[in-house]
């Protein structure tokens, strides 16, 4: 993305653009869309194999919740004391690396973080790289699309969020972010 610098002077050094949330959410749809999916939970260890990718669990110690690692068309998450919840989100951000061919630009490190974290806060959060707010967007539109989210009643009762969380199998506090994009609280 070097080429874009000329054209964006104020992007400072490391941060060739900013992130692209609208088209993570645009492309998150289109999966959706396609696999004709109508209601939660989003079988996302589905996509990922429908993807050609293989999808590798397994339980390691230390920070690393998943990695997508293109070359061998390969996504592992870690379940080493991670919820379910947090497992399908690692599987959403990895495969919206894939999506949005991320790894064209960038080397992709290792994800040390599930959907901790305010990932629709931009570049408020240290350490929170263009593509990683991409990935989560991305993650956060896949498992919880808008258009499912919105036929809610609002305001939500807490009650409900809480139920919804559930339904659609994501943590409270993915549910929460996601319902505060889209006005439901
Ligand atoms: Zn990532």
């Amino acid at each position: 993305m070097t080429d874009d610098r000329e054209y964006q002077p104020e992007f400072g050094e490391g941060e060739a653009r900013g992130a692209r949330r609208s088209l993570a959410r645009q492309m998150a749809k289109k999966v959706i869309k396609e696999f004709r999916l109508k209601s939660p939970p989003v079988d996302v260890v589905m996509l990922i194999r429908e993807r050609g990718l293989r999808l590798v669990q397994s339980e390691v110690p230390g920070a690393v919740s998943g990695q997508l690692f293109p070359a061998q068309s390969e996504v592992f998450v870690n379940t080493r004391n991670r919820s379910l919840a947090r497992q399908r989100f690692t599987m959403g951000h990895e495969l919206g690396h894939w999506e949005l061919r991320h790894y064209l630009e960038d080397e992709l490190p290792a994800d040390s973080y599930g959907f901790a974290g305010v990932y629709e806060a931009g570049g408020e959060s240290e350490g929170r790289s263009s593509i990683e707010i991409e990935a989560n967007t991305f993650a956060a539109e896949l498992l919880m699309p808008g258009s499912w989210i919105k036929t809610e009643k609002r305001p939500l009762s807490s009650g409900r969020a809480t139920e919804l969380a559930a339904l659609y199998q994501v943590s409270h506090e993915a549910m929460f972010y996601q319902l505060m994009h889209y006005k439901m609280l």
